[in-house]
């Protein structure tokens, strides 16, 4: 898992961003990009029950509401009134 994968990552642009543990700023990707041990996923359509069938972009099928559409998996799901955590 990456820093951007944890519920403690904090966006900055499309490089980096800050972990909102220990205050440093870590690299969206590449060299550094890997999680510590205090890593917490975080909320993300990839990570919901209802999320399936994603392809090599990560773009699959929401089958959370009456209508299933796509989605991209890195999608953050916060607020979405269907999320479920899968295991
Ligand atoms: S129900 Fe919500 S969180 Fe789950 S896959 Fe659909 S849009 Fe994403």
């Amino acid at each position: 898992m990456k820093h951007i994968d944890c519920q403690n990552y904090i966006y900055l642009d499309c490089e980096k961003g800050m972990c909102a543990l220990s205050k440093t700023i870590v690299p969206i990707d590449g060299n550094g990009s890997e999680a510590c041990s205090r890593f917490v996923r975080a909320p993300k359509c990839s990570c919901c029950v209802h999320f399936s069938n994603p392809d090599s972009h990560n773009l699959g099928t929401c089958s959370g509401f009456e209508k299933p559409d796509w989605v991209y998996g890195s999608c953050g799901a916060e607020t979405c009134e269907h999320f479920k955590m899968n295991k």
